[in-house]
């Protein structure tokens, strides 16, 4: 026992192992650790077993949509949801696909009425999500807790050094965590998280990379996170200049199309490994990568996640389609078979023993990098306070920003009415100080705002040339 090396059905790291078995550190951290417990059984299950219990959740969820929302009781009133067996056998594959824009009109309507006390208090959280469009989503403390043992979970599997130091590059709020100092917290997530870890440093992302470099080297952390786009221009840095990082075990990313070459330059740059997520504001965790592969497993404890082709049917491995998914563990705002805006590849099972089901890569989560008229670099990363900020200016329903020349930026609204003229000049403020220059700013309406022929939608684009000085 323990001398098994390599990973083999029912195989975790008998660090983790005995972590697992410790007592929790604090009542909130308890019902985290009794997930994770229950997770180190269920991914070893069966495929078959993993999705009947599924079934099961989606009957009790379908159940209670239809009680206490109503317009879950309109569109899916038809389905008998305590008919677990036809549902499985194609009943559900009819159900209505539920769309962003859904979400965003219906708001509130989405709420059900009567939300298990036992699932603890409501927090609220806005996305912007890969479609522009600003969703309000509201979660249940219980669902909450499936989020921090997922965030673990990753731990675990990707046997992280958990009293080691994490370095974080992804904010990029105004005047936070600015180089050379950066800033410094004394755990990687909160405090009183289920397992105690060491400290995490920040540095915003719009950090030059030679500045986040030489960051990196000085503070020595044993994991990085970030976004891949950051890691593209990095990890080219470092070859060039010699520059390496002894401590780091492994790189994270998540948010973005993480392609074969960025793990390459990572081994090259650093000698480590890269691992991403899969993950929504509105949604969690939808899919974690493989301990053993490069591709991901579906989340099954909290997510059914389908991928669909053109015609609606389920993808055969190798096949891309859309990602749809249902959240299995909020009963105040339930998404059932919700469209996520993303693009997938469906796997075949994988040999690490694990019945979770597969994904081989993820597709359309691109983010278009902004260029000042300077030459400055920016990310126009939108997290949710922006967008609560943005949307209590006016009535809006979709945004886009539009990079249209080299000092001009167009915002591109649907909106509930036409905006005052002060509305819209504190949106060219809050444009101009949230992209960090000052644009000149133009406006532009429709009632709908378009996607491109592949059907997606970006909530910043770049539509001109820039020129090469
Ligand atoms: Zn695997």
């Amino acid at each position: 026992m323990g001398q098994i090396t390599g990973m083999v059905k029912g195989d975790t790291d008998p660090v983790w192992k005995r972590r697992l078995h410790q007592k929790p550190r604090s009542k909130k951290s308890a019902p985290v650790l009794k997930l994770l417990k229950g997770f180190e059984q269920s991914q070893w299950w069966d495929p078959e077993d993993i999705e009947a219990k599924q079934f099961r959740q989606m009957s009790q969820l379908l159940a209670h949509a239809q009680r206490s929302i109503s317009h879950y009781a309109e569109t899916l009133g038809h389905v008998n949801p305590d008919d677990v067996e036809s549902l499985k056998a194609g009943r559900w594959f009819d159900l209505p696909v539920l769309k962003r824009d859904t979400v965003n009109k219906l708001g509130d309507d989405l709420l059900s009425r009567t939300i298990p006390k036992s699932h603890g208090r409501l927090n609220p959280i806005y996305t912007s999500g890969t479609t522009g469009r600003p969703v309000r989503v509201v979660r249940t403390l219980f669902a909450l807790t499936y989020w921090s043992a997922f965030t673990t979970r990753d731990h675990i599997w990707h046997n992280r050094i958990i009293k080691g130091k994490l370095a974080s590059i992804r904010s990029s709020e105004k005047n936070f965590a600015l180089y050379p100092k950066g800033a410094r917290q004394i755990a990687w997530g909160s405090k009183d998280g289920v397992f105690k870890t060491g400290p995490s440093i920040s540095l915003n992302v719009n950090t030059s990379i030679p500045d986040m470099a030489e960051w990196i080297a000085r503070n020595e952390p044993d994991h990085i996170v970030c976004l891949p786009n950051i890691l593209k221009r990095l990890a080219p840095y470092c070859i060039e200049n010699g520059v390496t990082f002894p401590n780091l075990r492994e790189v994270q990313v998540h948010g973005e199309n993480c392609g074969e070459l960025i793990r390459q330059q990572c081994r090259e740059a650093w000698d480590v490994p890269l691992h991403d997520i899969y993950t929504s504001r509105e949604i969690g965790y939808m899919a974690l990568q493989c301990p053993k592969h490069d591709h991901y497993h579906i989340q099954s404890e909290g997510v059914y996640l389908e991928i669909l082709d053109e015609d609606g049917r389920s993808c055969n491995p190798g096949e891309i389609g859309r990602v749809i998914v249902t959240t299995l563990q909020n009963y105040a705002m339930p998404l059932i078979r919700y469209e996520v805006g993303d693009y997938a590849e469906r796997g075949e099972p994988c040999d690490c023993g694990r019945g979770l089901p597969v994904i081989n890569r993820i597709l359309g989560r691109e983010q278009e990098i902004l260029v000042l008229p300077t030459g400055e670099q920016r990310w126009t990363l939108l997290g949710s306070p922006d967008v609560r900020a943005f949307m209590e200016m006016a009535p809006i329903t979709q945004y886009q920003l539009a990079h249209v020349a080299a000092d001009r930026i167009e915002v591109r609204l649907a909106t509930k009415r036409d905006l005052t003229a002060n509305e819209e000049a504190k949106i060219t403020e809050w444009v101009r100080k949230k992209l960090g220059y000052p644009f000149e700013i133009g406006f532009a309406y429709s009632d709908e705002l378009p996607l491109t022929k592949a059907g997606k939608f970006k909530d910043f684009v770049v539509e001109f040339t820039a020129s090469k000085a």
